[in-house]
């Protein structure tokens, strides 16, 4: 899932610098086949996988995607009002994030996708570089108050960031983010924009359904968000606030199902989601007792029972990922801390050479050796609460 790669330029004393990539985790989500009420039937088909010819499909004949058949589904949408809203955000969100039409960033989502699944919004992919600061450099843009001078450091590192982007093949113009720290250099590439797959063999209903559905994870999307997952006190607590987030499962299925009531009535929804809906579509935020709603909706996601198949979202998606980030986040502290005394390491090599050349540079060099090892320990630290937390979540 991810790959290190460690450079560490140390053959000249000015230039040293230890470089790492970590290549984030996948982050999907998704959309399942909501099980429907009893008076309709008319999913019950594709669930099978069985009873679809391309003719059937949002494809059309030859099951390729085009786009003519993406703009069919566009266009069903924007008969409804809101609908044409997500539209129009999601083509600006295209131009921002990928500088394309909106439906060049869908796909026809990969063969051997687990049969419940009809969509996926991949949310964008990032690699996070460290670097360790370069003296030369902090002696003049480290502030007194132990921050920095972000013009004058952006201009020394932005030929070394370039250089950085061309060895991995990253566009020039994919979005980076860099934050400064006391001894490192902490840089974000987007990699890959976001993106939506839908699955080949869906009516053109479905299609359109699914796409509404993805449209509100596009348009939250952000590669350069991504949670903290040593805040969170086990998979529980994750995923619940995970699916409440902007933009994730909750939201999601609110938009879908109130476009689906408008478009054709609540008996299209289970049984068990009608009490949140009025007739006119719209989501009841709170129950009689005052109880929020969301909260209720987000239980119905994470169980099954509203989806055909009876395997909600903690199944499907929050198990694996919950165990992918703490895997990710420990791959990314243990990087971290061999930065830490590899740059440690490469300064106390380089006290001599200052020594000579600059009082200055010898003091900033001396003040770094002394505050790594605090660096280091708090590495440490975060490492060792996610090690607990990986030990925690062993599902025997
Ligand atoms: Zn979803």
């Amino acid at each position: 899932m991810s790959r290190a790669r460690v450079r560490l330029i140390s053959c000249l004393p000015l230039l040293f610098g230890a470089v790492v990539w970590v290549s984030a985790a996948n982050a999907n989500v998704l959309r399942l086949k909501t099980a429907v009420s009893s008076s309709s039937t008319s999913f019950s088909d594709e669930e099978s996988g069985s009873a679809f010819s391309d003719a059937q499909s949002w494809l059309g004949p030859g099951g390729t995607l085009t786009e003519d058949a993406i703009h069919h589904l566009i266009e069903i949408i924007r008969e409804d009002a809101q609908g044409a809203a997500l539209v129009a955000q999601s083509i600006q969100k295209a131009r921002e994030t990928a500088h394309e039409p909106f439906w060049k960033v869908i796909s026809v989502c990969p063969v051997g996708m687990s049969p419940n699944i009809l969509g996926q919004t991949n949310r964008g992919e990032r690699l996070t570089i460290f670097e360790g600061r370069d003296l030369e450099e902090s002696t003049q843009n480290l502030l007194a108050d132990g921050t920095t001078n972000t013009a004058h450091a952006d201009a020394f590192y932005q030929s070394r960031i370039e250089q950085d982007r061309a060895d991995d093949g990253i566009s020039p113009d994919a979005p980076e983010q860099v934050k400064y720290f006391r001894d490192l250099v902490l840089i974000k590439l987007m990699t890959h924009y976001p993106g939506i797959c839908l699955r080949a063999n869906l009516s053109v209903d479905d299609a359109v359904s699914t796409l509404y559905h993805e449209m509100v994870h596009y348009i939250a999307s952000d590669w350069s968000l991504w949670p903290k997952i040593g805040q969170y006190s086990g998979e529980s607590d994750y995923e619940l606030q995970q699916i409440l987030r902007q933009g994730d499962e909750v939201d999601a299925y609110l938009s879908q199902w109130s476009y689906e009531i408008r478009k054709k009535g609540k008996s299209v929804l289970s049984p068990l989601l009608q009490p949140y809906f009025d007739d006119a579509g719209e989501f009841i935020p709170r129950d009689a007792q005052g109880a929020d709603n969301r909260d209720a909706i987000a239980k119905l996601i994470l169980g099954g029972k509203i989806f055909l198949g009876g395997e909600g979202y903690h199944g499907l998606r929050f198990v694996a990922e919950y165990a992918n980030e703490l895997r990710n986040e420990q791959n990314s502290q243990s990087i971290l801390l061999n930065v830490l005394q590899q740059v440690a390491t490469i300064d106390q090599k380089n006290l001599p050479y200052y020594q000579q050349t600059s009082s200055k540079l010898y003091e900033a060099d001396q003040q770094s050796i002394a505050r790594l090892p605090g660096e280091e320990n708090s590495c440490k630290q975060r490492l060792d609460h996610i090690n607990a937390l990986i030990a925690q979540n062993v599902i025997p």
